[in-house]
């Protein structure tokens, strides 16, 4: 997929995969990974990693996969906005990535958060809620409450 590397551009490629994948109600599903790259497989595998580390994306030294390590200790709902972030840095190309907590003033993984924000909790689904409240989005969308409180305040400020 070709990726426009700016706000706007992140936002629109996660419009574009649920789109493409026919997704209409939440939540996502995790599957979502596996269509970002229409030439390699992902191979998704959860490990322990130390605190600050959400996850990793490389791509295999042959080229032949993308390998995305998501941390074992994180709830699965953190995961999942982890798989999306990585999912970014793949639609990128970008060969080795890592998110880690405090890594937003790096642009592409500020994008990433912002891709990810937008493909798990979409506007149509935000705005569908009269008053929307973040412990029921992130029940809905399966993100945290933090992350559907980040997506809510910048609706908000849009
Ligand atoms: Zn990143």
């Amino acid at each position: 997929m070709a990726v426009s590397k700016d706000l706007q551009g992140a936002i629109d490629l996660a419009a574009r995969v649920l789109d493409d994948l026919g997704i209409k109600e939440p939540p996502v599903p995790s599957s979502f990974i596996h269509f970002i790259d229409p030439t390699r497989p992902v191979h998704v595998s959860i490990e322990p990693l130390g605190r600050l580390t959400r996850g990793a994306t490389m791509l295999a030294p042959d080229g032949s996969e993308w390998r995305v390590v998501l941390n074992a200790n994180d709830r699965v709902e953190v995961r999942r906005f982890t798989l999306a972030h990585e999912a970014f840095h793949i639609a990128c190309g970008t060969g080795l990535a890592f998110r880690r907590d405090g890594m937003g003033q790096f642009y592409e993984c500020s994008l990433a958060d912002h891709f990810a924000s937008h493909l798990l909790i979409p506007e149509t689904w935000l705005r569908a809620l009269e008053h929307p409240r973040a412990g029921v989005l992130a029940h809905r969308c399966k993100t945290s409450v933090a992350a559907a409180a980040r997506r809510v305040s910048s609706a908000l400020r849009a």
